[in-house]
């Protein structure tokens, strides 16, 4: 049967990989986030910083000249009376050499220049117009806070500091370069000289913002790679930007640096030991994953291993009695469902048992196999075939009619009257086939096989090799053959059962007997061994049917003077270990004289060579018995046996008598028979003699010995004592022939 199958996979495996780099992933993309966000936070900072770093640089620059302006020898110097010498020392060479300022000039109240110095001379005051003219602004503011500052007596008068510097500053682009312009008012810082008039000088001091200005910004903020642009434009990329804009702001210049990425560094330290772990983890889970989905493969693989094994015969590969069950059903199915009728063949070997107990099992097991192959070439690939066990097959040949189904049958019987090669050598196995057709879907699968298996007993019972068809009916002769063994035990049991015994003559001389077992059951009347000795075989009731033959045989057999007694012996006693042990138990009670006993065995027993039956045959012959060959001629194995085992007489099937006058060659057919055994040393009888034509070609063809309806029916024991001592009377008058005749008839 089959199931739907997942297909092998190591989810787990997956799983842990996917989740791995799930995680991987989301921890790089926070990693790379955070860290830009980091940058951008850093940048941020470090631009706040450096903004305010350039607002110092103008403060600072600007204070520096306050010591020079507020001081009482400047108010001294430059407002109460102009000295152009401390001018020229104290405000050209502190502001030019000392303090490295690019220009400082001084202006008087009405905007004169009173001194002017640029890059470290002293200079004329044209020199310094430029930047005069964007000082103004600052002048104005110094002046307006001068103004409002009010005359310095009153300062003095109300006690407030006179050293309160006034100054303005501003950044200013003068002719393109930015500068640093700063503006501080002159005034005394301890009021030892108090200035003329109420607009006192104003000291300005201007300082260009170059790139040492910037490196020393940059030493000072610890920037990177700074660099100032007096373009707003082509800033790198990458780069952090601080805007320079003048008093009315507009941006003049761009300063440019590389800021810190504390992100990017912690994530470049981070990233290989990230991207170990990945690795790692990457690594594991493929390992995982292929473990486990080799796993899975295996675990899929034992899985429809065992299936297999669950649903099919392990020594032929076809179906077995579960698949078959679950395939019937189906077709049953299909039956109620679309009408599609079916048939099942029950299968059974004629001679398996034999063959595998003489060959042993290993032989037996190679014609298994062969059996199933034949059965596999006889049926359609749609047909279900299966070994139910031992040696029964059954198939389901599905949307039959009761000619293919018949046909079917009669091509696997064909086949299988094949000899079948084994190593061991050629054998003919034969089989039984029972059929039932299936064309109402009502019933149940075990049904429909209990039908067929019925048919098959049918097909044995008309004597194997052959199929037979179910018809309503065969369940009542199955009900009667079971009530029939229960029955039998029982008759068993309570000595119901009888020996008569049937004459065999020789030119008319009563010799010998041939001991046939009777049942007279209470209400069927009588019963033949016919139907009751294979029903003993089958139940292994035979070891005591053939144990009281047997006994009350040997036990007759003293009371028939010097006749001998022939014993019917079933296959299935022959083949017990213990038979002749048993034999000799019988002899040794009963006293019976084992040299004038027969025992008549069939031909089929002897079938290959096997060395169990050709010893018991041996020890049996060794005890005095002598062996007779039943039934000879129906068999199927060659004369070469009659040389190899140990046979003393033949006696020929009463199917060649019957045919005497009515087939031509009969005569010829039963001369051979007799010729052969002559030439083998083996007695010949001749059974079923029913007419004088046929006593009189037997005589023909060499053959005497007679046994026969016509010399007499068998009877029971005391009745054949009454006709012997009768023959015996009229023995001296040579009429024994007419008086064994006339018992024949009276029988
Ligand atoms: P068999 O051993 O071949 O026995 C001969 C059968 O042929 C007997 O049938 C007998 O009644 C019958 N017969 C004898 N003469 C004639 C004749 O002229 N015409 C016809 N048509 N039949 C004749 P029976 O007694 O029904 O036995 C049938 C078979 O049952 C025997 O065949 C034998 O194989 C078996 N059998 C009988 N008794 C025993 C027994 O005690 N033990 C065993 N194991 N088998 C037995
Ligand atoms: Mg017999
Ligand atoms: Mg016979």
């Amino acid at each position: 049967m089959h199931r739907t199958k997942s297909k092998p996979s190591g989810l787990g495996g997956l799983a842990t990989f996917a989740l791995a780099v799930g995680v991987c992933t989301l921890t790089l993309a926070s990693s790379i986030y955070f860290a830009h966000e980091a940058d951008l936070a850093a940048a941020q900072r470090e631009q706040q910083v450096v903004e305010n770093g350039i607002d110092n640089l103008v403060r600072e620059l600007s204070r520096k000249a306050v010591p020079q302006a507020v001081w009482d020898d400047a108010v001294r110097n430059l407002d109460i009376r102009f000295d152009p010498t401390w001018a020229a020392t104290s405000i050209g060479a502190y502001f030019g050499q000392t303090e490295h300022f690019d220009s400082a000039f001084v202006v008087g109240h009405d905007g004169e220049v009173l001194y002017a110095m640029r890059d470290g001379g002293t200079v004329a005051a044209s020199r310094i117009r430029d930047l005069l003219s964007n000082a103004q602004s600052i002048v104005g503011a110094v002046r307006l806070a001068e103004s409002r500052r009010g005359p310095l007596a009153g300062l003095v008068a109300r006690g407030e500091t006179l050293a309160h510097p006034i100054m303005a500053a501003q950044v200013r682009e003068v002719s393109g370069v930015p500068y640093v312009l700063s503006a501080t008012l002159v005034q005394p810082d301890f009021g030892t000289a108090m200035p003329q008039t109420a607009c006192a000088p104003i000291i300005i001091t201007a300082k260009a913002i170059d790139q040492r200005l910037v490196a020393r910004l940059a030493d000072e903020l610890l920037l990177t790679d700074a660099r100032l642009y007096r373009s707003v434009a082509a800033v790198a990329n990458a780069h952090a930007v601080a805007q320079i804009a003048d008093g009315d702001g507009r941006l003049i210049a761009t300063l440019e640096w590389r800021p810190p990425r504390p992100g990017s560094v912690m994530l470049m330290r981070a990233l290989p030991p990230m991207a170990l772990v990945l690795f790692l983890l990457g690594g594991l889970s493929i390992w995982l994953y292929r473990r486990n989905r080799r796993a899975a493969e295996n675990l899929i693989a034992s899985e429809a291993r065992a299936s297999h094994l669950a649903y099919h015969d392990v020594l032929t590969g076809l179906a077995n009695r579960l698949l078959l069950a679950n395939r019937l059903e189906r077709a049953l199915e299909g039956l109620r469902r679309d009408g599609v009728s079916f048939a099942i063949h029950c299968i059974d070997l004629d001679r398996f048992k034999e063959i595998n107990d003489t060959f042993g099992h290993g032989a037996g097991d190679e014609l298994i196999r062969e059996v199933a192959h034949v059965l596999v070439q006889a049926c359609r690939p749609t047909d279900v075939i299966a070994r139910l066990g031992g040696d029964e097959f059954a198939v389901v040949q599905l949307g039959a009619t009761q000619a293919s189904a018949e046909a079917l049958a009669a091509r696997i019987v064909s086949l299988m009257s094949e000899p079948v090669n084994i190593v061991v050598g050629r054998v003919f196995v034969g089989c039984s086939i029972g059929v039932a057709l299936i064309q109402d879907g009502g019933g149940s699968a075990s049904e429909c096989l209990r039908e067929a298996d019925l048919a098959l007993y049918r097909a044995k019972d008309n004597g194997r090799g052959r199929y037979a068809l179910f018809e309503a009916g065969m369940d009542q002769a199955l009900r009667v053959r079971l009530q029939v063994r229960e029955e039998l035990r029982e008759a068993l049991a309570a000595n119901q059962l009888k020996l008569v015994y049937q004459p065999q003559v020789h030119d008319g001389k009563i010799y010998g007997v041939e001991a046939l077992v009777r049942w007279r059951h209470p209400t069927r009347g009588e019963i033949s061994p016919a139907v009751f000795v294979p029903i003993a075989e089958e139940t292994g009731l035979i070891d005591a049917l053939g144990a009281f033959t047997l006994r009350r045989a040997f036990e007759d057999s003293k009371r028939l003077g010097d006749l001998r007694v022939a014993v019917n012996i079933s296959a299935a006693q022959l083949r017990l270990r213990e038979f002749p042990d048993q034999l000799r138990t019988i002899v040794r009670e009963t006293g019976a004289d084992a040299q004038r006993i027969d025992l008549e065995i069939t031909e089929g027993l002897l079938l290959g060579d096997d060395p169990l039956i050709q010893a018991t045959l041996k020890r049996i012959r060794s005890m005095g018995f002598r062996i007779a060959l039943d039934d000879f001629g129906t068999g199927y194995s060659s004369l070469s046996y009659l040389q190899r085992y140990p046979i003393d007489k033949i006696k020929i099937d009463r199917s060649f008598i019957a045919n005497l006058g009515v087939e031509p060659q009969a005569d010829a057919v039963i001369a051979a028979i007799v010729r052969l055994a002559r030439a083998l040393r083996l007695e010949v009888i001749a059974e079923g003699v029913e007419t004088e034509m046929q006593r009189l070609r037997l005589a023909a063809a060499g053959c005497g010995d007679i046994q026969g309806f016509l010399f007499g029916r068998p009877m029971p024991l005391a009745k054949l004592e009454a006709h012997l001592r009768a023959a015996a009377g009229s023995a001296s008058e040579d009429l024994a022939g007419d008086a064994v005749r006339a018992a024949a008839a009276g029988a």
